[in-house]
């Protein structure tokens, strides 16, 4: 029970990573508010993970979603803890000059502009504790990036760049701000970033992995509930790669 006591919003959490990390850290004792532009997908998840949590539909690119998702917490919770930054969208493999600015709008925003408006509505709370942990879900992208994602592996990099920078200015609130880098997991994501979902781009992609296997939901959560725990008390400003050694 590394989280009994804390109270975590976790956007995104409706689906694929952010589902694992709602789970393990109700399992772990905290009471997590399930942010999700999808409320249907963020209701499914809080019901799962039972009493401890409560489901919040919320659009991460606006900073209304997380004073809603920090109104809740409050509320039904009565404190706010940790915020771990999940949600994200990919793009379809696309050479870097043929991206069309649509696609490059919504990168951005869901990406990057979500942490802005987190830590406009949440980092208030946790200076006036003087205590929190931010958590965000970056990618392996960001640090080794690979053809025909460049705008997305930007994205992942800015958001590791953030991390660090967060860490070293909030670091004196007592505020810990770290990253995990997922290689891609077998969520819905996965068949976005393949462009076709067939055996042979499942075989190749997993050719990229030593241990050779995908990414989980659960592999993310064990990351995030020990990162978010005072167990990681002296660790801040890490992008810690959960991705069985693509990066090597
Ligand atoms: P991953 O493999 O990274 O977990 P998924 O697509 O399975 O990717 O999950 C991403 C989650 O983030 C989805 O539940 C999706 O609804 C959510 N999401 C995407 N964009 C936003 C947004 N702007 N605001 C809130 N949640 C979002």
């Amino acid at each position: 029970m590394r989280l009994e006591g804390k109270v975590a919003i976790v956007t995104g959490g409706g689906s694929g990573f952010g589902e694992g990390i709602v789970a393990k850290m109700a399992a772990e004792g905290a009471r997590v508010v399930v942010m999700d532009r999808d409320g249907a997908a963020a209701g499914r998840v809080a019901a799962v993970a039972g009493p401890a949590a409560r489901a919040i539909t919320g659009d991460v690119s606006q900073a209304a979603g997380f004073e809603a998702a920090r109104d809740l917490a409050l509320a039904a919770f009565g404190g706010l803890d940790i915020l771990v930054n999940n949600a994200g969208v990919g793009h379809v493999p696309t050479p870097l000059d043929a991206l069309d600015e649509a696609t490059f709008d919504r990168i951005a925003t869901v990406n990057m502009r979500s942490l802005y408006h987190g830590a406009r509505v949440i980092v208030p709370h946790f200076k006036a504790q003087k205590s929190g942990a931010i958590l965000n879900v970056a990618s392996t992208g960001g640090v080794s990036p690979r053809p025909n994602l460049t705008w997305y592996n930007a994205s992942k990099g800015w958001v590791i760049t953030a991390t660090r920078a967060m860490a070293v200015e909030l670091a004196p609130f007592g505020i810990r701000v770290n990253a995990i880098n997922p290689v891609a997991g077998d969520t819905p994501l996965l068949a976005t970033f393949m462009g076709a979902d067939t055996p042979e781009m499942r075989a190749k992609f997993l050719s990229t992995i030593p241990l050779g296997r995908f990414s989980t939901p659960a592999d993310m959560g064990n990351a995030a509930a020990f990162l978010c725990s005072d167990e990681a008390s002296m660790i801040t400003g890490v992008a810690m790669e959960v991705d069985g050694g693509r990066c090597i």
